[in-house]
């Protein structure tokens, strides 16, 4: 599914977001930096190790919530990493809506600042960290489209989404926002 936003497009896909030919990859990843499991054990294997090594040099004290910081990519195809740490589900209390808001603002300000014009994005938080995808996905797509209808930077933010409940959550809320 593919959808224009002022001068760019938001695409969803079922797939795997370590093989994207796009300048800039996001990465769930924790507040430590330190390699897990899901999204970011896949990001590291496919990268290689010089990344946990560059994160640990340029970013010792780790990354705060609702934040991001940027990395080479090594093996893969993208130029930049951006490591994003959403927030953990806590039950909707804790601001994790804010918290996951600004994780994607984070990632798309990184995009502008590093000349990149197509970024994917996996489904932050709603793996192991256990936010509802629904609530997630209408964060993520509603974040992204308002950026996009003010950047001149960004052309293309592709949601890489790994399973098919994932992927078919995120359509719906996409086609939702078309009406
Ligand atoms: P978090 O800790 O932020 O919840 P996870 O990695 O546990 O992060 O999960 C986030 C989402 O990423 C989940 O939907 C998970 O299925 C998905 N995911 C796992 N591996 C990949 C991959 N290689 N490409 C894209 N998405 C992936």
């Amino acid at each position: 599914m593919i959808v224009q936003f002022g001068s760019a497009l938001i695409e969803l896909v079922l797939g795997d977001i370590t093989t994207q030919e796009v300048d800039a990859i996001v990465n769930a990843a924790n507040s430590y930096l330190a390699v897990g499991g899901g999204v970011d054990g896949a990001i590291h294997d496919a990268a290689g190790s010089e990344i946990m090594q560059e994160l640990e040099r340029r970013y010792p004290d780790g990354c705060p919530t609702g934040s991001a910081v940027a990395t080479s990519a090594g093996q893969l195809s993208a130029r930049y990493i951006f490591h994003a740490v959403g927030p953990v589900w806590q039950g909707g209390g804790k601001k994790e809506s804010q918290l996951l808001e600004s994780a994607y603002e984070t990632c798309l300000n990184l995009a502008e600042q590093y000349d990149c014009q197509s970024v994917a994005f996996p489904s932050i938080s709603t793996g192991v960290y256990r936010y509802p995808v629904d609530l997630a996905g209408e964060i993520a797509l509603r974040t992204v489209a308002t950026k996009l209808e003010s950047t001149k930077q960004i052309k293309l933010v592709r949601f890489v989404l790994f399973d098919q409940g994932t992927f078919g959550c995120y359509s719906r809320i996409l086609e939702t926002m078309l009406v």
